[in-house]
């Protein structure tokens, strides 16, 4: 019983991506990105059933959404995909902390990991400290860049 409930939760998510990817690309024109790649200037990335849309603001893009949708990393926390655009925090872990493989940490706090800012992954807005850009790379906000030191947890 509970498998044909998961059955049918998963055909549903994979019909509603299908349907949000529909109607995203309708009508719209493709252009030619800086990696070599056709692309919608507005389209959806997927990270494990994850769904994402992805506006690009310009005529030339740097990158291609097949492009962009590489550059997803997961949560240190949750486990939970950060898409390219995301805000993300960075929070030292406690020692008895296990460290997942795909962590990504950030190379100016080497103690730093990567985390999402899903209000049922990290309890204070107040965490958020910048965005995952491309090509992979931490952008921090002006005001974390004016204060320092990281939050563990
Ligand atoms: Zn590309
Ligand atoms: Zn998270």
């Amino acid at each position: 019983m509970k498998k044909t409930k998961e059955f049918l939760r998963r055909i549903f998510n994979i019909f509603a991506i299908k349907a949000t990817i529909f109607f995203v690309r309708i009508f719209r024109k493709k252009v030619m990105a800086k990696c070599g790649h056709e692309t919608y200037l507005k389209d959806v990335v997927i990270y494990n059933e994850i769904p994402k849309i992805i506006t690009i603001e310009m005529e030339k893009p740097s990158y291609c959404h097949k492009c962009l949708q590489k550059m997803t990393i997961r949560c240190a926390w949750c486990g939970n995909p950060i898409f390219i655009g995301d805000s993300i925090t960075i929070n030292s872990p406690q020692d008895t902390y296990v460290i997942p493989k795909y962590a990504v940490k950030h190379n100016t706090y080497p103690t730093g990991l990567i985390g999402c800012t899903r209000i049922s992954c990290c309890d204070m807005l107040g965490e958020m400290i910048g965005f995952w850009l491309p090509p992979g790379k931490v952008e921090l906000t002006q005001e974390y860049k004016k204060a320092s030191g990281l939050i563990k947890r």
